[in-house]
């Protein structure tokens, strides 16, 4: 069974906490993501947000068929987010949400359309031009979050450019801040959610 993302999230304080941060744009420093949580009940919102540079290794238009493969092949891996993140199986998760996106200016159409569209303009409110992000977005739910004690990302063994992933988490028992590392990619949840 499927959800949207927005279908679980849609009346809830954590879900509108995490929405409001989330559409915040902050320029991005190449080689660290950001990756957000929002616990509510058995539910997990997760937002994970990196550079173009981090992902694919380039973050102009998709100029070449290579380049177009490599967007396509990024988009499948971060739909698929039980590549990327392992949780304790006693906690009974499963991903019943998965959205990816690549934000900017993804093609050389896109670069070069100075037409009144639609499309077009939405391009300028993303403030496309330099940089471009990936953003995915999931949901999970736990039938015994309360035996999540980890999650342990392989996401950087997806990513070999990827170095960082700033975490923000929120949770009836409040929030708190962790930064996963290549070095260092499991996220302690244990007493925290
Ligand atoms: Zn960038």
């Amino acid at each position: 069974m499927r959800f949207t993302v927005l279908s679980v999230f849609a009346i809830s304080a954590a879900g509108a906490a995490l929405a409001q941060d989330m559409h915040q744009h902050e320029a991005h420093v190449h080689g660290t993501g950001a990756l957000d949580i929002a616990v509510e009940g058995k539910n997990i919102l997760m937002e994970l947000r990196a550079p173009g540079a981090d992902i694919v290794g380039f973050e102009h238009p998709a100029r070449d068929v290579e380049d177009k493969a490599a967007v396509a092949l990024a988009l499948n891996l971060l739909s698929n987010p039980g590549d990327l993140f392992v949780l304790d199986v006693a906690a009974g998760c499963d991903f019943v949400a998965a959205e990816a996106e690549l934000h900017g200016k993804t093609s050389e159409d896109d670069a070069h359309d100075e037409g009144e569209g639609e499309e077009n303009e939405h391009a300028h409110e993303e403030g496309a031009g330099e940089h471009s992000e990936f953003h995915a977005e999931y949901v999970l739910i736990c039938e015994r979050i309360d035996r999540l004690e980890t999650v342990s990302l392989n996401y950087f063994k997806a990513f070999e450019r990827a170095q960082a992933l700033e975490v923000q988490a929120i949770s009836d028992k409040g929030s708190f801040g962790a930064e996963l590392t290549r070095d260092a990619p499991v996220l302690k949840l244990e007493g925290r959610i």
